[in-house]
């Protein structure tokens, strides 16, 4: 038992960092209990702490670590209080409190009621984010847990703080949580990684000059040596850690102490010495309420006893006896198991809770992420979004215009042909594709103009259809506008390229013959005469006769005449054509 107690003041020395002067505090009450706490005592009394909230906590708990190890109740009461009064503006300090309560209930035996304090303890830290703090939530679970026999649970947390102590340069904190590694494995019946354990907790705090802590290891690892069967290691180790505890340790400790110095000379056989050993141990818890030590003293006394006198020695019957009685009044507490239950079940639901909030964090982010992705993207999409529009904006516009230019082309196409048109409506007979009367007097006009060098003869025809009335009233319109076809291209057949056929209107033709005399004229028009006499027409399933009168003047460039003279002229002739009996050629002048 005196082993929690001891582990809880290891823990205080390494638990939080602190100015000098507590520091100073920290290392007395670590060497010295008693003037520690006196030290201790004095300086909240002076006030040196009052406005450093955290050296005050953590002064308190070293003290609460030393009035745990020296079973000093009122000392221990005080310091519970002064960390309860901190605990409304600081909940670590009320947390601290319950982790002492638990620890003197646990070292009274009371494991059930001690776990239940030491984990609502834990509960209050549990998602405080200080290394030191964790680590003195896991290192009293881990003694809560190992005093209530739950050793799974216990060695998790075990090892847990001894991590988090490996996790720092802190060699006397990692040495402390080693030894409480090492009190699980020993109850689990791990001596042999026990003993290694505490060797090297046992190293640590030598190497770091702490040789005083260093040997009060030293019981723990006689009682490892003890089950290892290891008797004279075990006695060495026994004997160092009892004459440290005569020398100013708690009366359990002695009383422990000497229970293993007894037990190792035991296993060598020197009874009479483990008997003297053990008598003193014995003694020493006289008026003090241990049972689970005295337990153990009366135990192996018995042994020890039985070795010299033989089982049925009075004084074995009497320790037998009072062994009973002790099971009678002080059996092992009953343990709490239901609370014990619903608090792991709540320690459990809050790392759960923090695990989910932890993960919703990370949810969160994520959501942020995916949200700026989004929005990244989205605007990502946008710009695209308008390139497009804007290509599909020029693409309408690139379209626009071709179709603009497509409809310009064909604008202009169906102008030119609207213009060709109209000049061919200008310039052309529509019933026979002849030019007509514009375009007749237009290129004669320009004949008469030409002032080219030497003078020039031309000459013109004009072709009247005889009684073409008749036509039209026998046969009608349409016959007559037969005819006029015909007649029109029976002309157009026989007029050299060079010379003009022009409708001038009606029945009425005309035949503009450049760089012509009158007589090649005539010869021309007798054929044309005789060319439109040769047609064939029918009226009436009768063979329709169709002729035509021509009057043929000629001009030379040289009389500077008129169109209108010229053409005057033409049509005298042709009148004499008429008068003359029609179908015949007359000129003028003859
Ligand atoms: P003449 O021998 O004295 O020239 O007698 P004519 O009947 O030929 O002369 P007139 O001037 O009296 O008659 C011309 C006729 O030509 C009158 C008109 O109806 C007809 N005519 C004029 N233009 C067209 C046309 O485009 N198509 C048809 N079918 N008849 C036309
Ligand atoms: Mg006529
Ligand atoms: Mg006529």
């Amino acid at each position: 038992m005196w082993l929690a107690s001891f582990f809880t003041f290891l823990l205080v020395i390494h638990a939080v960092a602190a100015a000098p002067t507590l520091e100073e505090l920290r290392a007395r009450i670590a060497t010295d209990r008693l003037a520690g706490l006196a030290e201790g005592w004095a300086a909240l009394e002076a006030g040196w702490f009052d406005d450093q909230p955290d050296a005050r906590r953590s002064l308190l708990w070293f003290m609460g670590g030393a009035a745990l190890g020296g079973a000093d109740d009122a000392a221990l009461e005080r310091v519970v209080d002064l960390l309860n009064e901190l605990a409304a503006d600081d909940p670590v300090a009320g947390s601290l409190a319950g982790f002492l309560r638990g620890s003197r209930l646990l070292s009274l035996g009371q494991q059930g009621e001690g776990l239940v304090e030491m984990l609502q303890a834990a509960n209050a830290v549990i998602g405080i984010d200080d290394p030191a703090i964790q680590r003195i939530a896991s290192g009293e679970l881990c003694r809560g847990y190992t005093q209530a026999r739950r050793l799974e649970q216990a060695l998790t947390h075990c090892q847990r703080q001894t991590s988090l102590a490996g996790e720092t340069d802190d060699p006397p904190a990692l040495a402390a949580a080693e030894h409480a590694e090492a009190i699980v494995l020993s109850y689990q019946g791990e001596h042999r990684q026990a003993a290694e354990l505490w060797r090297s907790a046992r190293r640590r705090f030598h190497d770091a000059g702490m040789p005083e802590l260093s040997s009060r290891l030293s019981g723990s690892l006689a009682a490892a040596l003890l089950e290892l069967s290891e008797y004279d290691q075990a006695l060495e180790m026994a004997k160092e850690a009892h004459e440290q505890a005569l020398a100013g340790g708690s009366p359990t400790s002695i009383a422990m102490t000497g229970e293993y110095v007894g037990s190792a000379l035991l296993g060598l056989r020197r009874y009479e010495e483990s008997v003297a050993v053990l008598e003193r141990a014995l003694a020493s818890l006289e008026g003090i309420s241990y049972p689970g030590i005295e337990r153990s003293v009366l135990r192996a006394l018995k042994v020890a006893l039985t070795a010299i006198h033989g089982e049925y020695d009075p004084r074995v019957a009497e320790l037998g006896a009072r062994l009973d009685a002790l099971m009678t009044t002080h059996p092992p507490a009953p343990e709490l198991v239901e609370t014990i239950d619903q608090l792991e079940a709540i320690v459990r639901e809050r790392t759960l809770d923090l695990r989910i909030r932890q993960l919703e964090r990370e949810a969160e982010l994520r959501t942020l992420a995916l949200e700026t992705a989004t929005r990244e993207a989205a605007q990502r999409e946008a710009v695209v979004r308008n390139q497009r529009r804007a290509m599909a904006y020029a693409g309408v516009a690139v379209g626009a215009l071709i179709a603009a230019t497509l409809a310009l082309v064909l604008l202009l196409r169906s102008q030119r042909r609207l213009a060709s048109s109209l000049h061919a409506q200008a310039y052309q007979d529509a019933l026979t594709g002849l030019p007509n009367r514009r375009a007749f007097t237009e290129r004669a006009a320009e004949l008469i103009d030409d002032s080219g060098p030497g003078a020039r003869t031309h000459s013109l025809m004009i072709i009247d259809l005889d009684h073409f009335k008749r036509v039209n009233d026998q046969g009608g319109h349409p016959l007559g506008d037969d005819v006029l076809v015909s007649t029109a291209h029976c002309l157009r057949e026989l007029v050299p390229g060079l010379a003009m056929v022009a409708r001038l209107g009606g029945e009425e033709f005309a035949v503009l013959c450049p760089d012509s005399g009158l007589s090649q004229a005539r010869a021309l028009a007798e054929q044309l005469c005789r060319a439109v006499a040769g047609q064939h027409f029918e009226l009436g399933g009768q063979p329709l006769r169709v002729t035509a009168s021509i009057g043929v003047a000629s001009l030379s460039t040289d009389d500077h005449r008129s169109l209108s003279d010229w053409m005057k002229q033409a049509d005298q002739a042709l009148y004499a054509a008429k008068s003359a009996g029609r179908n015949r050629v007359e000129s003028q002048p003859d």
